[in-house]
């Protein structure tokens, strides 16, 4: 399905549709929608069977308006240069609409890690890496990866690696790359950060009465039943979070197949079976789809595509039940069917509000290699201080006696993951605010991402006038 639509041509869509609504000169649009640099690779890898195999990667840098530059690497085998312009291009307004100083960027290697082993994978990334660093395309303040599909935590680790060796005498090399492990400069809370960032997206959504009530819901994510695409990092992570506030997951759609149970699908269950089978298929307590694709159909509050571009189109949106659709990947609606949608009453939460949790903590991240110190270190035992004293003094005026629990429950102070998701929460609800004032100041005449995508736009144009380079 992915291949029937070219990515950028769509996202380009959504860029033109919003842009209408900018006051800025054609020229300036046409330089924010553009990619700012396209770098291809090509490099050898020796396989463990004695074989040599070419590797084709991408490096894109969309806008430069701020730097770093931010954005994830993909390792997947249908990944093509149109695909990373647009994840590019995503990552850029994403950046804006919540407000993290960065200008967009994406990698993309062409390869199924299923297929190579983790030293096979080391050695690909570690010369990824190492191309990257050729021609100035990573660096704490040029371009600073992150996780994407079919990527995490250890592959950072070893860009990171690769990095700090090459660039050793560099205070701040460490900051070259986000979504480390905790153990080698990554930040606690990193690895869910973006289900985690769906979740809080989708409360604040979920709370808005006048919006429950044209689509004939009750606010709150309590008992609402909800189907997800992709159980990976972001789809298992949101979905997760979603059944911890009463949600119930209905229906699941994996790369084999897809299962439902209208009663509710036990995730950790489901997880153990995935992990002990390869895949969601055979799990006992939830009846077999026909197809993957036939779950985004069943009957559903909210539908989560959390797996890949393109999986939402004309041909299947008429068909779609959800009244909500939360975009956790990036690009899974096309522009047509989002029209469709649109014309349906359905909710469109679109991805470049919905999953910036992941780069919104990757800036924490970046943050905290910058300062060399953990959020949270130099502050936590002096607040607990500050706040006992203060219980203290509360018993003393009332005569209550507060028992050991609660004290240590009251007088806890914050640890960085503690930070690191009220620092997250906060973004993603003062992003949903903004993006709803947007939608208001417009008089309510356009869609939710139109209305994200006209907030993106604005920065972006603003940051090139103090640039000078558009008086
Ligand atoms: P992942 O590799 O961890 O997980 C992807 C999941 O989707 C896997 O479980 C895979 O089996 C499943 N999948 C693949 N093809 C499928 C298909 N045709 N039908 C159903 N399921 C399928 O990837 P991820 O990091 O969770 O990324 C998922 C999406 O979220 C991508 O669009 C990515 O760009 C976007 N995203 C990821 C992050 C992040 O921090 N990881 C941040 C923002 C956006």
């Amino acid at each position: 399905m992915s291949n029937t639509y070219r990515f950028t041509d769509e996202v380009n869509k959504s860029f033109d549709r919003a842009a209408a609504f900018v006051d800025a000169s054609p020229e300036l649009l046409e330089q924010v929608k553009r990619c700012n640099s396209v770098y291809y690779i090509a490099f050898p890898l020796r396989r463990e069977d004695g074989s040599l195999e070419v590797i084709e990667a991408w490096r894109v840098e969309h806008s430069h308006h701020r730097t770093p530059t931010k954005g994830g690497i993909r390792f997947s085998s249908t990944v093509n240069a149109d695909e990373v312009m647009a994840l590019a291009a995503l990552m850029t307004y994403k950046c804006a609409v919540v407000n993290v100083p960065f200008g967009g960027a994406k990698g993309g290697v062409k390869i199924n890690p299923k297929n190579y082993t983790a030293g096979e994978l080391e050695r690909i990334t570690r010369r990824f890496t190492f191309e990257l660093w050729k021609k100035a395309f990573i660096g704490p303040g040029i371009d600073v990866p992150a996780p994407d599909m079919g990527t995490g935590p250890r592959e950072m680790a070893w860009v990171a690696d690769t990095y700090n060796q090459l660039a050793a005498a560099e205070l701040n090399s460490n900051a070259c790359v986000t979504g480390k492990p905790v153990t080698q400069g990554g930040i606690a809370g990193r690895n869910e950060a973006t289900g985690r960032g769906v979740f809080y997206g989708l409360v604040e959504a979920c709370n808005i009465p006048e919006d429950m009530k044209r689509l004939g819901l009750t606010t709150g994510i309590d008992g609402k039943r909800f189907v997800v695409q992709g159980l990976g990092n972001v789809g298992f992570h949101a979905a997760k979070f979603l059944i911890e506030a009463g949600a119930v997951l209905v229906g699941v759609s994996e790369i084999r197949g897809g299962i439902a149970n209208p009663k509710g699908i036990d995730l950790d269950a489901l997880m153990t079976h995935r992990q002990e089978a390869g895949t969601v298929l055979g799990y006992d307590r939830a009846k077999e789809l026909p197809s993957s694709i036939a779950a985004l159909e069943l009957d559903c509050d909210l539908l989560i595509p959390a797996a890949l571009e393109n999986q939402i189109t004309p041909e299947n949106a008429p068909r779609i039940k959800a009244k909500i659709i939360g975009e956790g990947a990036n690009g899974p609606t096309t522009d047509a069917a989002d029209q469709l949608l649109r014309e349906r009453g359905v909710l469109v939460i679109p991805d470049v509000f919905l999953n910036a949790g992941g780069v919104t903590v990757s800036y924490f991240e970046w943050l905290k290699n910058l300062h060399h110190v953990a959020f949270g270190r130099m502050e936590k035992r002096f607040d607990q201080g500050a706040y006992r004293r203060l219980l203290k003094a509360v018993e003393a005026s009332t005569g209550k006696q507060f028992s050991i629990k609660e004290m240590d429950f009251f007088a806890r102070g914050a640890d960085e993951v503690d930070l690191v998701n009220s620092g997250l929460e906060e973004t993603m609800c003062l992003a949903y605010r903004q993006i709803r004032q947007t939608q208001e100041r417009l008089g309510g005449r356009v869609d939710l991402r139109t209305a994200a995508m006209v907030e993106s736009i604005d920065k972006v144009v603003v940051a090139y006038e103090e640039l000078g380079l558009f008086p």
